[in-house]
């Protein structure tokens, strides 16, 4: 089904035509659960990856012997949600005991903290399905695995890898790719989501803008908020400035650290990649719903299809470089 968002609730450049000159398109990639397949766009799931080539691990010291099973991480999610369908009243007795016996950790007896662990696959993008996907060239494909385990850098934050390809050099596939035997951390065990994708119009995160226009903005939210009888009145953040959810691409959100600089060792810019959320949407009254859920966006789990989390229920961006994507990478959790 094709995700849309809505027109937004105003035309906000009719208000401060300004913010023209702060305007980009990003992609939003609406995934939802689904069986995709490895020649497809796809949060969690199976990567287009050749037979001869090893698969990434990491070596980062950090305790690894401790977590959940991957299959049970799956297997309690699919429980919850089928306990929570429209109507029913929650886990009986009986799942309850289900779900405790999955939520379980498990050790690995003999690990090191330096011992290889697979990395687990988080996405793969081909620039066909996601316009203004940045790719370096010659390549089509952007392949996104992590760390399943919350133990990099302090504070913590999701260790992130990216692979790029040309998928038509791939060749015959990698029949089984590695799994870990644990998850360090939950949320970053992915659901297999197709996705839906669609480019909007965002405007530049509010502090970023020029003063001036900042405290344009901000005057004209106050006064919304006097007229608006709703208890949430539109809001530039909100409404009107970054999309929520997986996105392509567009401005970033700095919500949590406010806005720094992102600058490739190589003295160029960088720019956003990816946005990884744990929601599509935040409120059950966000104008970001897109249509196709407005009548269903309070059901259970809707908004987070595919149960990844980062941050404390945030976003991690993913920058790199505007002269070459292949220098490097740089995160921002939010
Ligand atoms: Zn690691
Ligand atoms: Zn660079």
């Amino acid at each position: 089904m094709t995700r849309s968002t809505p027109p937004r609730p105003l035309d906000i450049e009719a208000e401060f035509p300004d913010l023209a000159d702060h305007r980009a398109v990003c992609t939003r990639l609406h995934p939802r659960p689904g069986v995709p397949k490895p020649g497809e766009s796809s949060v969690g799931g199976p990567l287009l990856w050749p037979m001869d080539e090893l698969w990434p691990v990491c070596r980062k010291p950090h305790p690894r012997s401790r977590g959940r099973r991957i299959e049970d991480v799956h297997e309690q999610r699919r429980v919850l949600a089928q306990a929570w369908l429209p109507g029913d009243a929650g886990p009986t007795d009986e799942e309850r005991g289900v779900l405790r016996s999955l939520g379980r950790e498990h050790r690995v007896p003999g690990v090191d903290d330096t011992d290889p662990i697979p990395l687990l696959p988080l996405a793969q993008l081909f620039v066909g399905d996601v316009p203004g996907l940045v790719v370096p060239e010659g390549r089509d494909l952007l392949q996104v695995l992590w760390c399943p385990f919350d133990a990099h850098g302090s504070p913590p934050a999701p260790d992130v890898h990216l692979v790029w390809r040309t998928a038509a050099e791939v060749g015959e596939l990698l029949a089984r790719p590695p799994l870990p035997a644990l998850v360090g951390y939950e949320g970053y065990a992915p659901e297999p989501c197709t996705l839906h994708p669609e480019q909007v119009t965002e405007h530049e995160w509010a502090e970023l803008l020029p003063t001036d226009l900042q405290l344009r903005i901000e005057e004209w939210e106050e006064a919304l908020g006097e007229e608006a009888d709703e208890e949430e009145p539109l809001s530039y953040d909100g409404d009107f400035s970054v999309a929520p959810g997986w996105k392509a691409g567009g401005f970033a959100a700095w919500g949590v650290t406010g806005p720094r600089e992102v600058v490739c060792p190589c003295g160029s810019p960088m720019e956003l990649l990816l946005t990884i959320a744990s929601a599509e949407w935040g409120g059950v009254r966000s104008s970001w719903t897109p249509l196709a859920d407005r009548a269903r966006a309070g059901t259970y789990g809707l908004n987070v299809p595919t149960r990844v989390s980062v941050g404390r229920g945030g976003h991690l961006d993913v920058f790199v470089c505007s002269a070459d994507p292949t220098h490097g990478h740089e995160p921002s959790l939010q």
